[in-house]
């Protein structure tokens, strides 16, 4: 099926823009409120839909729907929830390109990189796929006399997912598909800037035969966050976006007593060393930098140059540079816009202060040339040198195409200022001495290392997640992590009666 033929199924409203509607119990719903936001498409600037804002009302509704359809789907057997898993893992794989073409026309990532988030999300259906396997207990037989013990998985109820604008499917599919295998119901709230991935996704699984109330999708801000967390009918939230506000949802959400997993922003270094492949090391700096304009959470935003490899990296890194296109991600561009005007300012203004803290400006991104609209949201991709601890550009997150790099004499250096740093998701070390890359494995506080890799993104059967700032929980995503997540274990403890053990006994029970 075409993306556009999708899109029509958007219901109009009266300012002649689609809206984006609700997905609860298995079809479209408007909602009882009037508020709704816009969407645009940040390679035009132009507003292309309009999304519905939930009330409390309508989550109401939401977790009502869920709700009733979670007791029949618990209750559906391994066999019935997997099938339905084969067949949506079918259709994904099938239709990946529409997908990709609704995520570039709302995000503006190039049409290749967005079909990476959409493989690297069917990975984890991949892996959801093997829930039979996953949930199986243990059986201890015999504990005492006639006496056996075992343990069960089972789901918790209503799952929230909710998510940023920088994944709009790889993220939910982080969670959904291995809360749904588990036989959970889930209600995602997707960012509000790109919504429109996860109706498709909605679709795809009512064509898969996910039975109706499942799979629950509310559009929003914070009013439908809140009550997702405050909502006594929600179990469990997983939750995807920026620190202050995965902060703000462990909290809130934890008081409510939910389980709750709070993935949040980055900062995200990479270490080279005097003796990494400086060719190596350049390509990697560009590609995880400057990949989607720099929106994602485990981009490199600062490169690490130890000792006296600083100048020639970055004048390996600028020549790079200089060969990126820049323009709409449909039309064959390495670098889409960013996601807003107001994101694309601020970005902006990061350029401004680097120069007045004493910072080198070696690239200008806004000085590049682009090929699309003027009216996008464009900024070239910028390089700065001499970067200290202390300016703006190292200490906040800019999610956006500026790369610093910051100078140091030696390698412990260079760990003391990935470890003081207070996020802790992704970090890269370039070497080719094993036994310093096995030392930075080991001593660096962070939750994702690559060596040689810039970007560590777990394959899903391993589970995702930072430390320190850049997650609030237990639980990372995916992997084991994320099946422990969406069950709880039970064990239980039988014994079938022999008329001899009969008989009244107060004491504590015993195995004999
Ligand atoms: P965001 O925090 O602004 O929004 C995330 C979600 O929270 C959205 O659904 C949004 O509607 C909602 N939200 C926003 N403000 C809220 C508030 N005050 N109260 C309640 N809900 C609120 O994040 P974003 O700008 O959409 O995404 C970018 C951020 O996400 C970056 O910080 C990036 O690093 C982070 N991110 C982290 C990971 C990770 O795995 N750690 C992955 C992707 C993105």
């Amino acid at each position: 099926m075409s993306h556009d033929t999708r899109a029509t199924k958007l219901v109009p409203v009266s300012d002649a823009l689609p809206l984006v509607s609700h997905w609860i119990d298995g079809k479209l719903v408007e909602g009882a409120s009037a508020r709704t936001g816009e969407v645009f498409d940040p390679a035009t600037g132009r507003v292309t839909k309009r999304v519905a804002f939930a009330s409390v009302a309508d989550v109401d509704t939401a977790v009502a729907a869920a709700t009733g359809a979670f007791a029949a789907w618990r209750s559906s057997s391994l066999a019935e929830r997997t099938k339905v898993l084969f067949r949506f893992r079918e259709l994904l794989q099938l239709r990946a390109d529409d997908l990709a073409a609704i995520i570039t026309s709302e995000h503006g990532k190039n049409l290749g990189d967005a079909l990476g988030e959409v493989t690297r999300g069917l990975e984890v259906v991949d892996f959801a796929c093997g829930m039979p396997h996953l949930l199986k207990g243990s059986f201890s037989e015999g504990v005492s006399t006639r006496v056996d013990v075992y343990s069960i998985r089972q789901p918790l109820g209503v799952a929230a997912i909710i998510s940023p604008f920088n994944f709009p499917a790889m993220v939910p599919c982080w969670f959904f598909p291995i809360a749904i295998g588990a036989g959970n119901a889930v209600i995602v709230k997707p960012s509000e800037k790109d919504p429109s991935a996860a109706n498709w996704l909605a679709e795809l699984w009512a064509e898969a035969g996910l039975p109706a109330g499942v799979f629950n999708v509310v559009h929003g801000d914070k009013v439908a966050v809140d009550a997702l967390l405050e909502h006594p009918g929600v179990r469990s939230v997983s939750f995807v976006g920026s620190t202050p506000v995965a902060r703000y949802v462990y909290e809130t959400a934890t008081r409510a007593g939910k389980r709750v997993q709070a993935l949040g922003g980055a900062k995200n270094h990479m270490v080279v060393l005097p003796d990494a492949d400086l060719d190596l090391a350049a390509d990697a700096a560009v590609n995880a930098g400057f990949g989607s304009a720099g929106e994602r959470c485990m981009a490199i935003s600062a490169v690490v140059a130890v000792g006296a490899v600083a100048d020639q990296l970055v004048a390996k890194i600028a020549e790079r540079v200089a060969g990126l296109r820049v323009g709409d991600g449909r039309e064959g561009a390495d670098m889409g816009p960013l996601i807003t005007r107001a994101h694309l300012d601020r970005v902006s203004s990061y350029l401004d202060s680097g120069v007045d803290a004493g910072a080198e400006l070696v690239v200008d991104g806004r000085t590049r040339d682009f090929d699309g609209d003027p009216e996008g949201f464009w900024l070239g991709p910028t390089l700065f040198d001499r970067v200290t601890p202390d300016m703006s550009l190292y200490t906040d997150e800019i999610l956006g195409p500026v790369l610093s790099v910051v100078r140091v004499d030696t390698y412990d250096d260079a760990l003391t200022l990935v470890n003081t740093n207070p996020y802790g998701n992704g970090t890269a070390i370039f070497t080719n001495d094993g036994g310093a890359a096995r030392r930075f494995q080991n001593e660096v506080e962070v939750g994702m290392v690559g060596v040689n890799v810039p970007i560590p993104v777990p394959v899903a059967y391993y589970s995702f997640g930072g430390w320190k700032h850049s997650l609030f929980g237990d639980s990372h995503a995916h992997g084991l992590d994320g099946v422990h997540f969406f069950t709880r274990t039970k064990v239980v403890t039988s014994r079938w009666l022999d008329p001899s053990h009969g008989g009244v006994d107060l004491g504590f029970p015993q195995n004999e």
